[in-house]
């Protein structure tokens, strides 16, 4: 079967490879689950990962193949698997356990491994080939419902664990109310991040670069949240007005972003740092002065890797919201389709060079024979 993979390590390799079709028997145990693929997300890890930023080949792999924000199709299960049938929509987790405590009860993305294993990133085939098999553990079903935006479910998964994280920390106050956040970056996650907030009922401003008018800000605008051009108006000067914030969620790839959220934070605050910076930018800071409103305001900052299956189901639960609460949102982020694993020149064009794109997605194949719910019906006796 068809791929797209790269060769870890050498930049710009991209290239359709050849795999060998997966099968139920892979999986130890009988449950094993055989996924058709249908449609593939790309977005920054992927471009840096082709730029040989990072990026690790599967053991015995010289090649690497990429993807990690996949959606499917259940094809065939194994004779021990009860959770899945064929026909279900599926999306599966990204990372697989290492050998770390906090691996062996489920919280992989918590490791404290120096290796880890993430599919299409680290170690692991990923999900922009045809077909793959998992086991049930790392596969999360997607209700009809969703079908047609479960794509997003991967990257709001990264934000769900931010986010939930972020109260969880915040559980040492007895009692927290946030009424304020600030998101920096208007990204496809500082999109989502937006959008998580709001159904959580709190004021939202969100800050990006370009001025208004863009389709992001639009976007922002439509949750009933605010959009704020930092090239007009630097963070710190606005956060004078409209700050201090209760949580920041920083997701702008950019490192030097975190020492402005630092100082944007109000007393008791959370702030979530979600970028993943490969390179190696150094700047100068008002260190004393932060370092003491920090200690001062009793303060937290966390970092925030990755999701394990909690927040995949959350994330579904709060895409059913979205659709719900702000119907047509989800989908205007799925900006620039491209079809066919075969179409990755494409793919990787629109990913590096279509600056206004949110979502830039494979799709791989459509989907087959619905799989409906059966409606028993009741007759009152
Ligand atoms: C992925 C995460 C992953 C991280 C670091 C992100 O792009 O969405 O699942 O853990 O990269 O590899
Ligand atoms: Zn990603």
């Amino acid at each position: 079967m068809k791929a797209i993979a790269v060769f870890p390590g050498q930049s710009g390799t991209v290239h359709l490879a050849d795999l060998k079709k997966p099968s139920v028997n892979d999986v130890p145990n009988g449950r094993g689950v055989l996924v058709r693929i249908l449609k593939v997300g790309v977005d920054g890890t992927d471009k840096e990962i082709n730029a040989a930023e990072y990026g690790t080949a599967p053991d015995g792999h010289e090649f690497l193949v990429i993807g990690h924000e996949g959606f499917g199709q259940v094809e065939a299960v194994g004779p021990n698997v009860t959770e899945f049938k064929p026909g279900d929509y599926v999306v599966a987790t990204v990372r697989r356990p290492g050998s770390s405590l906090y691996d062996k009860i489920g919280t992989y993305d918590m490791t404290t491994d120096n290796e880890y294993f993430e599919r299409g990133i680290s170690r692991l085939h990923g999900f922009l080939t045809e077909y793959y098999a998992d086991d049930p553990e790392y596969i999360v079903k997607i209700p009809q419902g969703l079908k047609d935006v479960a794509v997003l479910l991967e990257p709001m998964t990264v934000v769900q664990k931010g986010i939930v994280q972020a109260y969880e920390i915040q559980r040492r106050l007895k009692v927290w109310r946030p009424r304020t956040a600030a998101v920096m970056g208007a990204g496809t996650i500082g999109l989502l991040a937006t959008l998580v907030l709001r159904l959580r009922g709190i004021q939202v401003d969100t800050f990006a670069r370009s001025p208004k008018p863009s389709r992001n800000a639009e976007l922002i605008e439509s949750l009933g949240a605010h959009y704020h051009a930092t090239q007009q108006l630097p963070f710190l000067e606005c956060a004078k007005e409209c700050g201090p914030y209760d949580i920041i969620f920083e997701a702008t790839g950019n490192s030097a972003v975190v020492f402005d959220a630092m100082q944007g934070l109000a007393k008791n605050g959370v702030l979530v740092l979600a970028s993943v910076t490969g390179g190696d930018k150094t700047i100068e800071v008002p260190a004393d002065r932060i370092n003491l409103d920090f200690v001062l305001g009793n303060k937290v900052m966390v970092g925030t890797v990755n999701a394990n299956r909690e927040y995949f189901e959350s994330g579904v639960r709060d895409m059913a919201q979205a659709q719900a609460e702000y119907p047509g949102w989800l989908p205007q982020l799925l900006t620039n389709p491209v079809q066919g694993l075969e179409n990755f020149a494409e793919l990787f064009n629109q990913l590096t060079g279509d600056r206004s794109a949110i979502k830039v997605y494979c799709e791989v194949a459509e989907a087959i024979a619905e799989s409906q719910p059966v409606l028993e019906t009741v007759t009152a006796a």
